[in-house]
């Protein structure tokens, strides 16, 4: 068995909106398992050479670059794959993180506001995991670096299963987006390929900042989290890699729920 901070090694992982957050914390542990990192931003051009710079430093044979790409324009996900291809060879694993949220109760949200969210958080997953598979599956298996001819992990929400009022756009991409991977699960592991989504709860990044910066917000947050603390991007970014890695080999479709508890209702806990 390899070393478990080389369970990536000679593997190339692209992980989109990287610069920040989650993404962040994904690319890092990945660049730890000396994999090579495609470090995607929309706008954050600076965000995203700090994350690749650590990565640079602080992994013994991880490398990694950056790449602009919005997510939901099919001409730049090519262009980044390309990108990617030309640079280090080809695409092992692929992490779509990037999403938005843009939060209207249903009689007032904008059509704007509905297709915006759509189109980068399920779309734009969409597009890179058609790029992905399209690139497995013309590289062919690489027996000494992967079990998997590919990996795909989606980054959903436990607003794949609990239902989000006031935000019922997100909550449907979440929805789609699990579809979306039993779907590809379904078409693709005859092939070996891996599509599998991780499901977060509450992680402390910028998505949610106006929800944990206020001592109400982080008491009324704390009564749905069991576990009783909040998430850190890191919780999420270890999981990626031990499920990027052979390690989970046999997990494909699937959703890992990494929610202190979130998805077991706890405001049933005396009320049932
Ligand atoms: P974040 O705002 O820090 O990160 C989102 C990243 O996506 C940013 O870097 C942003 O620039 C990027 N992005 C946005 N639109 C993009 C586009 N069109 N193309 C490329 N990149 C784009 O928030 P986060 O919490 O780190 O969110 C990351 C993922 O985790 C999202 O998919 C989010 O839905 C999911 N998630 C977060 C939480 C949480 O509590 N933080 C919970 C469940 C799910």
């Amino acid at each position: 068995m390899q070393k478990p901070n080389e369970r990536l090694k000679e593997q190339t992982c692209i992980v989109t909106g990287a610069s920040s957050g989650i993404g962040e914390a994904i690319a890092k542990s990945l660049g730890m398992e000396a994999g090579n990192v495609v470090v995607n931003y929309r706008k954050d051009k600076e965000g995203a050479e700090v994350v690749a710079d650590w990565i640079n430093k602080n992994s013994d044979c991880g490398n990694a670059i950056t790449l602009q790409c919005d997510v939901s324009k099919e001409d730049e996900v090519k262009a980044m794959f390309k990108s990617t291809i030309d640079h280090f060879g080809t695409v092992d694993v692929c992490v779509a993180n990037a999403g938005i949220q843009k939060d209207y109760p249903l009689h007032e949200m904008p059509l704007a506001a509905w297709q915006k969210v759509i189109d980068v958080n399920l779309t734009g997953q969409f597009l890179v995991a058609k790029e992905a598979i399209l690139e497995f599956l013309k590289r062919g298996m690489r027996q000494d670096v992967s079990k998997s001819l590919g990996k795909i992990i989606h980054i959903s929400s436990v607003h794949e299963e609990i239902p989000w009022a006031g935000h019922a756009n997100y909550a449907a991409s979440k929805g789609g987006l699990l579809m979306l991977m039993e779907s590809i699960c379904q078409e693709y592991a005859p092939k070996k390929i891996r599509c599998n989504s991780i499901a977060p709860g509450a992680i402390k990044t910028d998505i949610n900042k106006e929800v944990w910066s206020s001592n109400q917000g982080m008491d009324d947050l704390l009564k749905l989290i069991p576990y009783k603390r909040i998430g850190i991007p890191e919780d999420i970014g270890s999981v990626a890699s031990w499920l990027a890695s052979d390690e989970s080999e046999y997990i494909n479709g699937t959703t890992i729920f990494v929610d202190g508890g979130m998805t077991c209702y706890p405001g049933f806990t005396t009320n049932g």
